[in-house]
């Protein structure tokens, strides 16, 4: 869109209007500096990601993908919580790496990493692309350190026996991102009684341990031994590695209710510069398991594990997510992954004939490529306006369809345009094999006998690499492969499934 010279308004290839939660409403996105800070609460590694979880991180792909689209360079950091995150909303007590670990009878710091490769298998099988950090929050305890001490020196804490605690009637702005009153997010947020605390929203910047209660993690502070607050590790590791302001900050709509509210509090307070800390909150909508739940594991919400051995292709849950805005909410059923898969099945068949799609990335290079075909810019100004209008993945999608249909378009400017939607879809479309996309055969109609062989696989090469043999190592993972068996190996051993 082209503005008349001298306005004021530069027309650029930059447009992108994003729903800022701070304020709830539709603002153009500028950053700050000549490359955008984007920070995402990451993953608690106690337990297996399950499909919602991962809505939030295929989000923030999808906003990476359309600063990529819009030539703004970003640095992207996404938080590893291995520690402090508590079990009940008090911040105090036990914490959920620990009890993960006694349940699992394994190391806190082996429940960490192992939870942590999982993350980081179904982020890859996503096709996210990587962080340029994940810092883990047990390497950040100092500094958080640190940044308590600030906030207790300027006042704005006091201590109990249980800890630390962020006096919340110091912040008059208190809760403003999450538009409630505070009598309101009393309400909301079901916070249980901690003995001698002022108000209920006041929350731990350290959490101390009970007397007779020692923690498995633990440090020294000013305020005795303990663990710091779950909130504490966003403001101080967001800020170690994007600088004190930065642009953008993502999460599930679930932490704009508290979470990011103490976030914010403890930042602006600990900065005292009255600027707001972050300039862009973006938030994920839910996803709701219907009623018919894919859960196969024991009353654990669906995985992407679970999708993949009932036969379908994470890059079917990725359309399914897309094929909704990320604000919307999303019931996920049998019938909606049926039919996700079977789109992409469609998609994938109908691009294939147009392989090798061209290296396109940005909405400059797309618009090179279709020079004289305007069928295709039209397709690419959609798509754009799709891309700048909050990111409107559906729109983007029914771009790609029409793309693939247009009989106006010219080869070269039907594979810019496909590719140019894929690019911003994370799809993969110029690569993805068909065969991975029929129905795969279940770990459950696999054989005894044939399970029994893959096991036995699967320990010889857990031998041979003991033995340090790696060519027989890497022969039986050939076998394994043939097989049709896709092996992870973790800390805690080697992890299969069927492709
Ligand atoms: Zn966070």
């Amino acid at each position: 869109m082209s503005a008349p010279v001298g306005w004021g308004i530069v027309p650029t290839n930059h447009e992108l209007r994003l729903y800022n939660s701070l304020g709830r409403r539709m603002e153009d996105f500028t950053p700050a500096a000549a490359v955008a800070g984007l920070y995402s609460c990451g993953p608690t590694v106690y337990a297996y990601p399950h499909l919602g979880n991962m809505r939030a991180y295929v989000f923030a792909d999808t906003l990476r993908r359309a600063l990529r689209w819009k030539e703004i360079p970003v640095r992207h950091v996404l938080n590893i919580t291995d520690v402090g995150h508590a079990v009940a909303d008090t911040n105090t007590g036990e914490d959920k790496l620990e009890v993960a670990a006694a349940r699992e009878r394994r190391s806190v710091m082996d429940i960490a990493a192992y939870y942590t490769d999982v993350f980081l298998v179904d982020s890859a099988a996503l096709n996210l692309l990587p962080a340029d950090e994940y810092p883990r929050a047990s390497t950040y305890v100092e500094p958080m350190i640190e940044f308590a001490k600030k906030l207790d020196h300027d006042g704005f804490t006091y201590q109990l026996p249980s800890g630390l605690y962020f006096d919340t009637a110091r912040d008059p702005g208190y809760g403003e991102l999450a538009q409630m009153s505070t009598e309101g997010q009393l309400e909301a947020a079901r916070l249980e009684h901690v003995e001698g605390r002022l108000r209920k929203t006041d929350f731990a910047l350290w959490r101390a341990e009970e007397p007779g209660k020692r923690r498995v993690l633990r440090w020294d502070s000013p305020w005795g031994w303990g663990a710091p607050g779950w909130h504490l590790e966003c403001s101080v590791m967001s800020m170690a590695l994007l600088g004190q302001h930065f642009d953008l900050h993502t999460g599930g709509v679930d932490h704009r209710e508290l979470h990011h509210v103490n976030e914010i509090a403890q930042s602006q307070a600990f900065l005292g510069d009255g600027r707001p800390w972050v300039r862009y909150w973006l938030h994920n909508e839910f996803l709701q398991l219907g009623a018919e739940k894919m859960a196969k594991s024991a009353g654990g919400a669906p995985r992407l594990a679970d999708l993949t051995e009932a036969g379908y292709h994470p890059m079917a849950y990725r359309l399914f997510l897309l094929g909704g805005h990320y604000r919307s909410q999303l019931d996920f059923t049998n019938a909606a992954i049926d039919a996700a898969q079977a789109t992409l099945r469609r998609l994938v068949s109908r691009v294939q004939p147009l392989r090798p799609l061209p290296p396109v990335e940005t909405l400059a290079g797309a618009r090179q490529r279709t020079e004289g075909d305007p069928a295709a810019q039209r397709l690419l100004d959609t798509i754009d306006a799709a891309v700048a209008a909050d990111l409107g993945t559906p729109k983007i999608l029914a771009a790609l369809q029409d793309a693939l249909r247009e009989p106006a378009l010219t080869p070269d400017g039907q594979r810019a345009v496909v590719a140019a939607a894929d690019a911003l879809l994370g799809l993969g479309l110029g690569s993805l094999d068909p065969a991975d996309l029929e129905h795969r055969r279940a770990l459950s109609e696999l054989s005894g006998q044939e399970k029994q062989a893959i096991e036995e696989l699967v320990a010889d090469r857990t031998q041979a690499r003991k033995e340090r043999d790696w060519a027989r190592a890497d022969q039986i993972r050939a076998e394994l492969d043939e097989l049709g068996v896709a092996l992870t190996d973790t800390p805690d051993g080697p992890v299969w499934q069927l492709r």
